[in-house]
């Protein structure tokens, strides 16, 4: 469980521009399967171990609300 993002995955539409930016940031490659955000049916979301601790960059990309920062973490 990552500690500083709050998920709702019944929000998610599996759109990916949260693992795409992730990808492309920390393994320069728009690949989903290299993201450390990891979207599972039926609508589960979690984060692998190589999560960047304090990151919340994903959160800033995701316009449905699913994932979102967590205030004061
Ligand atoms: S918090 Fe950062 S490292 Fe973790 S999944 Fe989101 S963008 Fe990737
Ligand atoms: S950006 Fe949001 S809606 Fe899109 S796949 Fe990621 S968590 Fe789901």
């Amino acid at each position: 469980m990552k500690k500083n993002i709050e998920t709702a995955p019944e929000k998610c539409t599996e759109c990916m521009c949260c693992q795409l930016i992730c990808s492309l940031t920390y393994t320069g490659a728009f690949n989903p399967e290299r993201a450390r955000i990891v979207i599972d049916p039926p609508r589960e979301i979690t984060f692998t171990d190589e999560c960047v601790s304090g990151c919340t960059l994903c959160t800033q990309y995701c316009v449905y609300g699913a994932i979102t920062k967590k205030s004061g973490v």
